[in-house]
């Protein structure tokens, strides 16, 4: 079942409004919603297209004949919660807890490699300590040359480090909480169990069917109002 609903016309530049068509597709179970401002006949457009579903929060819009703004708004809920309902990573209740949005927030990775004075350092300990076993003595380290000697190659961590003496910056990468287990960050939801049925986030895609009436409000809304000329 595939259909297209325009429900208001969006104001791309001053005064100047442009369709916003969404194309709106029910096949197997799956629902999935695509939006274009300004469809032009050359497959390009004016304004934004894809996942633009925030266009509908607008102030400057439109209706178009047949929609409300209560319309408008359940079209927006519908598309967020609804849209590609099979690829799910979270079940009903992590979405409800607001994991979803949760999931998306960004924090850094900060990747430190030991910095070559501190190899050198290790390496001459070592070598004092070859040494003295040689030729039978005892080796006593100090606490210091103790945690110089303990410093891993590479240390991981979400905080940047404060004048680091002992370590160089090797990599830096954002990532998502979503990507995230527990043990890895504080607030990360990756393998993190629903506290109503102990789902854990993200080791499954969930399948959830969209409601009937969800369906059918959706594909019962009037046709567009201008044409869609987009292939
Ligand atoms: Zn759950």
């Amino acid at each position: 079942m595939i259909k297209i609903i325009q429900p208001c016309t969006i104001e791309i530049a001053e005064n100047n409004f442009k369709s916003f068509h969404i194309k709106m597709s029910y096949k197997e179970g799956k629902l999935s919603l695509y939006g274009v401002i300004g469809a032009k006949r050359n497959g390009d457009a004016h304004g934004s297209c894809g996942q633009n579903l925030d266009e509908l929060k607008r102030e400057s819009l439109k209706l178009a004949k047949g929609w409300t703004k209560e319309d408008i708004e359940k079209l927006y809920t519908i598309w967020k919660r609804w849209h590609l309902n099979d690829i799910n990573s979270q079940c009903e209740h992590q979405r409800q807890l607001g994991w979803e949005e949760k999931g998306l927030k960004e924090v850094t990775h900060y990747k430190y490699e030991l910095n070559y004075k501190t190899i050198l350092k290790q390496e001459k300990i070592k070598k004092e300590i070859i040494k003295l076993l040689d030729i039978g003595k005892t080796v006593k380290l100090n606490k210091e040359q103790i945690e110089l000697i303990n410093l891993p190659y590479f240390f991981n961590t979400f905080d940047e480090l404060a004048n680091e003496d002992f370590y160089k910056l090797d990599k830096k990468v954002s990532k998502k909480l979503l990507h995230l287990t527990p043990e890895e960050h504080p607030e990360g939801i990756l393998t993190k169990k629903c506290p109503i049925c102990g789902y854990e986030c993200g080791t499954e895609w969930l399948f959830e069917e969209v409601p009937d009436n969800i369906i059918e409000w959706l594909f019962s809304r009037p046709k567009p109002e201008n044409r869609y000329s987009w292939k």
